[in-house]
Formats: C-alpha cells, structure tokens, sequence
C-alpha cells in the first residue's frame, strides 16, 4: 500500500469538533492491519497535550523534567492513557453507530469518572465557582481527568447525536453540517477515495498504459491519518 505520511504529533489535524475526538484520533486505521499509532512516548502525549489544549505550557514543561526522573512511571501512564483511549473510542464508536455500547467499557469510563470526580473541589477562580482538580494536579497523569470529563460530558450531551466515524481512516467526529452529510473527516481522507475510484474507473476504461500511470494517483503520498 501506499506511505503512511502521518503530520507530526505537534502538527496532528485536529478535526473532531470535540477534544474527546482528537484524543481517540491520535491513532488512526484502527480497522486495517496497520493502525497509525501518534501517542509512541510520554512526550509525544505531552506534545500533543499541548496542542489540543489539554494541559498549559507552563505544566507541560513541568512534567517533562519530571518525567525525565521517573522514566518507568512516565511509560506506565502513557500504557494507561493509551488503554483509556481504547476503551472510549470503544463506546464512542458503538454510539457513532446507534450500537448499545460494552458493558465493561461503560463500566469502566464509570469508574475513572466517579474517580475524577474526587479529585475536583469547587474553587473560586476569575471571579466563578469551577470544579478544579485539586488532587493529582502535578502528577505525571494529571491529563487523564480533564480527558475523562469531557468524555463523559460529550456521551451524556445531545452534541453525541452527530457523531460519525470516517470510513476512510476510523477517525471520529462531530458532523455540524445542517443536512448531516460529512462523510470524510478530514478533506485528504475524501480525496484519498476519490482518487482510487478515478484509478478504478481509468483502468477499467483501459486508459492506463504502461506502469505507474494509475499506481501513483492510487496511492498518493497525501497525509494519511
Ligand atoms: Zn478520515
């Protein structure tokens, strides 16, 4: 097949509409024999942290030093952020697809949101009450909670109703369109097909001659997800 050209972590597309969606989209083709996994080291969920707005600069820059210390830690949180993924791409792929999601992964995000919710107190903070994470805040996996919030939140909201998964790269999100008729997550995906069914139908027609005149628009380089 073709390259598997993926952006940069710190330069992923962010096209879910929805944080929880850019987080389960840090890996991608998850239905092909060669799933394109972003999230391969602690700092390449802290880059992307970063860049999905999930944690400040200032915190991010902390948790590097701090897990250049605790190496062994740093990896055990990224095996259990990448699980947690796992198991909310499971549930959100199921509602995705009008599908009663698992039991145990229901189950599972129940738990890791009652936990969440220890971990927050009401502070006043810019002149509201919040629900702020006042334990775990500073620790190596401070980013599961706000991940695990807003999961929740998207599952439980009507905004869940517009969920579609792109049958392209497996990438999740919300489709705004007024009819409803987003296909594609992302306009390479859309490409990426139509450039196939154009090698199909030029084949077909016999006006490809001689070798790599289709094989290139089939396969294209562009950015795959
Ligand atoms: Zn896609």
């Amino acid at each position: 097949m073709g390259r598997h050209e993926m952006a940069p972590i710190d330069r992923i597309p962010l096209v879910g509409g929805a944080l929880p969606l850019d987080f389960v989209n840090t890996t991608g083709g998850r239905s092909q024999a060669e799933p394109r996994e972003r999230l391969r080291t602690y700092r390449d969920l802290l880059a992307w942290c970063r860049r999905a707005g999930v944690l400040a600069p200032l915190d991010v820059a902390r948790l590097q030093r701090l897990a250049g210390d605790h190496v062994r830690e740093a990896e055990g949180v990224l095996a259990r952020v990448t699980g947690i993924r796992e198991m909310l791409y499971s549930v959100l792929r199921s509602v995705a697809e009008d599908r009663e999601p698992p039991a145990s992964a229901v189950a599972a995000l129940g738990r890791l949101w009652r936990a969440d919710r220890q971990r927050r107190d009401l502070t006043w903070d810019e002149g509201r009450l919040r629900l702020r994470l006042v334990r775990g805040n500073g620790r190596l996996d401070m980013m599961i909670w706000p991940l695990v919030e807003s999961g929740v939140e998207l599952l439980t909201s009507d905004r869940v109703a517009t969920l579609r998964r792109c049958a392209e790269c497996d990438w999740l999100f919300l489709d705004g369109t007024k009819n409803g008729s987003r296909t594609w997550c992302k306009k390479a995906c859309g490409n990426r097909v139509r450039a196939r069914r154009h090698y199909a139908r030029t084949v077909r027609g016999g006006v490809a001659s001689g070798p790599g005149v289709g094989s290139r628009s089939a396969e294209s380089p562009t950015e795959k997800d």
